[in-house]
């Protein structure tokens, strides 16, 4: 199914606000920040990959610890100076206080990065702990929304949960925290990874009947590997579809066939998502490029040679 591009691509420093407002579909990648030389080596090769899809912007996650910090400032950095993409660079409050806070986001406005998803992040070690503010810090992300506009011209996202936040008491009162995060001055959600269209549209329609009308990105993953799936189901709470598990273990010894289960699975839900008229979708690529290529090819999204 061929889907209509109608966006401009943007600039490199391009504010994402400014892109969701003017409409059309964006497309965008997710990485992680490597471990070693080697792993951010392996990593700008899929980016290099990727980036002949002519994603509308990449995003980098912000770990939990001192070195993975430095590399995911360091790979945003290099991605704003080095390649055309557009970076999104997320920033979490765990550990740091308002001043350490300031400091990142004054890294990124450095590079030139001009937007920032902004998120609490998970107890360090444990996702499902208790979280703990920093002395000095804030205690929701919304408090970083703020920061992060009052610190300059930057476009800022939020994290939405078509699951709901497993620390919400329920579906209704997590869609006014969203709506909530907006009201601080978000521009964009990219929700955490699901695999049933439907939690997405419950919580897209939960949030317009609040009143808002801010774009929500829905977040892809598609499953490359069978071990990534209880994996999955610790790590975000997203409920894995029992069909889908038994296909890719009856085939868990083969690489390549569980990744075509995981991308035939991923490219439906996107094919559905785009006829609900989705504002994009945001594809996690655990540093690799095959399936989100392979996703492209599907949905007849690789840009051809002009
Ligand atoms: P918040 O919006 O602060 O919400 C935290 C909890 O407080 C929720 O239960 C929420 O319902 C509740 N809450 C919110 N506002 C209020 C309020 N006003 N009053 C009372 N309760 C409230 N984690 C990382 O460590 N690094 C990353 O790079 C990263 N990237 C992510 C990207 C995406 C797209 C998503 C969806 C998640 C990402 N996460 C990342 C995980 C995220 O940090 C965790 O899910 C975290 O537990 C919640 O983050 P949040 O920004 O939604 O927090």
């Amino acid at each position: 199914m061929a889907i209509e591009t109608t966006t401009p691509l943007p600039t490199r420093h391009a504010k994402l606000g400014d892109m969701f407002a003017e409409g059309g579909a964006s497309y965008s990648f997710e990485f992680f920040p490597p471990k070693t030389d080697k792993g951010e080596q392996n990593l700008f090769h899929a980016i290099r990959e990727l980036e002949r899809l002519q994603p509308s912007f990449v995003s980098v996650t912000y770990g939990a610890g001192g070195g993975s910090r430095d590399r995911t400032v360091g790979v945003t950095q290099r991605i704003a100076t080095d390649t055309t993409l557009t970076p999104l660079a997320h920033l979490t409050l765990v550990n740091h206080s308002v001043a350490e806070l300031r400091q990142v986001i004054g890294q990124y406005a450095d590079a030139g990065v001009r937007n920032v998803l902004a998120l609490r992040g998970d107890p360090p070690g444990n996702p499902q702990g208790e979280w703990v503010q920093h002395p000095e810090g804030y205690a929701y992300s919304a408090d970083l929304v703020r920061l992060v506009r009052a610190s300059g011209d930057y476009s800022v996202g939020v994290a939405a949960f078509p699951e709901k936040h497993p620390r919400s008491p329920d579906l209704e009162t997590d869609a006014r925290f969203l709506v909530g995060k907006f009201e601080a001055g978000a521009d964009f959600a990219i929700t955490q990874m699901f695999f049933h269209v439907e939690d997405y549209l419950r919580l897209r329609d939960m949030v317009a009947a609040l009143g808002c009308d801010k774009p929500i990105v829905p977040g892809i993953m598609p499953v490359t590997n069978v071990a990534q799936i209880e994996k999955f189901a610790i790590l975000s709470n997203a409920v894995f579809p029992e069909d889908l598990a038994a296909r890719l273990h009856e085939v868990e010894d083969d690489v390549d066939a569980v990744r075509h289960i995981g991308v035939e699975y991923a490219s439906d839900m996107c094919v559905r998502l785009m006829a609900e008229g989705v504002p994009g979708l945001h594809f996690i690529t655990l540093n690799k490029s095959t399936a989100t290529r392979e996703i492209y090819e599907r949905l007849d999204l690789t840009p051809k040679p002009s």
